[in-house]
């Protein structure tokens, strides 16, 4: 049987397995957007906004730095065991023009990425139990 697909953090993106997006808010007064979601106050020091909606934030965007992580993160992050080193991306999305951390597809090596590059962000497993797969966003380079 198979397993049921769960987000490893709720509510932090749509299970969209075609077209996945980050779920971020947008703040009602000035505009601007927080990812994770901003509920409380606005950011902006400039702006006194407490209001904000949902957004979808834009699937693709430019690699802006990136680094490869060879030490297991502490609990809570969970990781599959045994631990692969994995590439962290900090990637700038084409509309909002904010950064946004996430994995890189496994498989890509370093040496493909280069800063400026096009990403794409999808789901992929992070871990799985007995029942579920839980599924996380990752960057790939744009084909
Ligand atoms: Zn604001």
């Amino acid at each position: 049987m198979a397993k049921n697909r769960v987000p490893a953090v709720e509510g932090w993106f749509d299970m969209n397995e075609t077209e996945p997006h980050l779920i971020g808010s947008r703040c009602t007064a000035c505009g601007s957007y927080f990812f994770p979601r901003e509920s409380y106050f606005c950011r902006n020091p400039e702006c006194a906004g407490s209001d904000f909606e949902d957004v979808p934030l834009s699937s693709r965007g430019k690699l802006w730095s990136f680094t490869d992580n060879r030490y297991k993160p502490p609990a809570p992050y969970m990781s599959p065991e045994p631990f692969e080193p994995y590439i962290v991306a900090a990637v700038e999305l084409d509309a909002e023009k904010m950064v946004v951390l996430g994995q890189v597809a496994g498989g890509i090596k370093i040496q493909e990425l280069s800063a400026g590059m096009e990403m794409e962000l999808f789901l992929d497993t992070l871990f799985e139990d007995d029942d579920n797969e839980y599924v996380v966003w990752k960057w790939r380079p744009v084909a």
